[in-house]
């Protein structure tokens, strides 16, 4: 099977699975993991912000950053189609109480002035009448606007703005080494004008396990507490944060590849008669499409790339195809020729 669902698909490599077998382990709990130390020293750095702690996975990452950053009844500003508010169970009003204020974009990024516009609505009634904003959460690269990388001035006008009207802002970085490979910046450029951060170690990166949160000190003190409340402070961690810090040292530079191999998947898809790219060429590792212009249904035309050998997934009458360390250029191909066939027959 080839799996283009998601860089969720990856299994550790041999090496990792070496990694993780030799990790010096501790009680993460007291801080008294070696591994996972040197992996938050390290992502800190990384990022270019004072602290940073190990979290189970990216969700809890969201989880907790929003609980910290507002109070029960404050406004949270988010993308439209953002992971915090589409994708997340309501996490955010379950655990935080916040109300949301979602944002229309542009395959996941917007203006300045849709931010202004949206706090100037929220804002239009005197105080005490409307609801406090307190945060904004960006997504680059955006999953649902195609695996788009904000383009870094808007994403810092957006951040300035942000600031400027009172409000924290919140990376969901998922994928920010995609978001740092495709655009040539660092992740610390890209970050520099967030008040918090986090990336994922179980997509591109090909960990198993984790996901790192970055902040002030004072910040990650309280996201600390706020792991501990929801369950998701570990023991021997190392073990998880082996494998993050041996994909920090492998893995990152050849993202490269998945996004080539993106690449060539949609412009090979672009070339079938019918099938629309939703979001254009790509620029990262997602690519979206539209197969209803040659008669097939999106979980149609996924049940019949199963039956060949090429696993999709059907999302909101598209096809999402991401590419990842266990899709090769080989199995691009391979999967093109599948589909060609399959809609040669269709
Ligand atoms: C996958 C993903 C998350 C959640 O991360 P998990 O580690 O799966 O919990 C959050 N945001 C975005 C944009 C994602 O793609």
């Amino acid at each position: 099977m080839i799996l283009l669902t998601s860089d969720t698909e990856t299994k550790p490599t041999a090496a990792m699975r070496a990694a993780i077998a030799a990790a010096e382990v501790g009680d993460e709990q007291k801080h008294e993991d070696p591994t996972v130390l040197r992996l938050t020293g390290r992502v800190a750095d990384l990022l270019g912000k004072e602290a940073a702690l190990f979290v189970p996975s990216g969700t809890m990452c969201n989880v907790i950053a929003v609980r910290a950053h507002t109070q029960h009844g404050e406004v949270l500003l988010a993308e439209r189609d953002s992971h915090v508010l589409r994708a997340e169970g309501g996490g955010a009003g379950m655990v935080s109480g916040v109300m949301t204020e979602p944002l229309e974009s542009e395959r996941g990024a917007f203006a300045p002035a849709t931010l202004d516009a949206a706090l100037d609505r929220i804002g239009a009634l005197p105080s005490p009448y409307g609801p406090r904003p307190r945060l904004l959460c960006l997504e680059n690269t955006h999953n649902f606007g195609g695996g788009t990388v904000w383009p870094q001035d808007r994403l810092d006008a957006v951040c300035e703005t942000a600031h400027a009207r009172g409000l924290k802002v919140h990376l969901d970085g998922a994928r920010l080494m995609n978001a740092a490979v495709a655009s040539g910046l660092s992740a610390r450029r890209i970050c520099e004008k967030v008040d918090t951060v986090w990336l994922d170690f179980t997509k591109g990166l090909g960990a198993p396990i984790g996901a790192v949160l970055a902040g002030s000190r004072e910040f990650i003190a309280e996201a600390r507490r706020l792991r501990q409340m929801v369950g998701g402070a570990m023991r021997q961690a190392g073990i998880a944060a082996a494998a993050c810090l041996h994909a920090l040292d492998h893995h990152v530079e050849r993202l490269a590849e998945d996004h080539d191999n993106a690449r060539r998947f949609a412009e090979g898809l672009q070339a079938i008669p019918g099938i629309r790219l939703v979001h254009g060429l790509p620029e990262t590792n997602i690519v979206f499409f539209d197969p209803r212009a040659a008669g097939w249904t999106a979980a149609d035309f996924a049940k019949a790339a199963a039956s060949r050998g090429v696993k999709l997934v059907p999302v909101a009458g598209m096809i999402r195809a991401v590419t990842h360390l266990d899709v090769s250029r080989a199995q691009i191909d391979e999967a093109l020729a599948a589909i060609r066939a399959m809609m040669g027959r269709g």
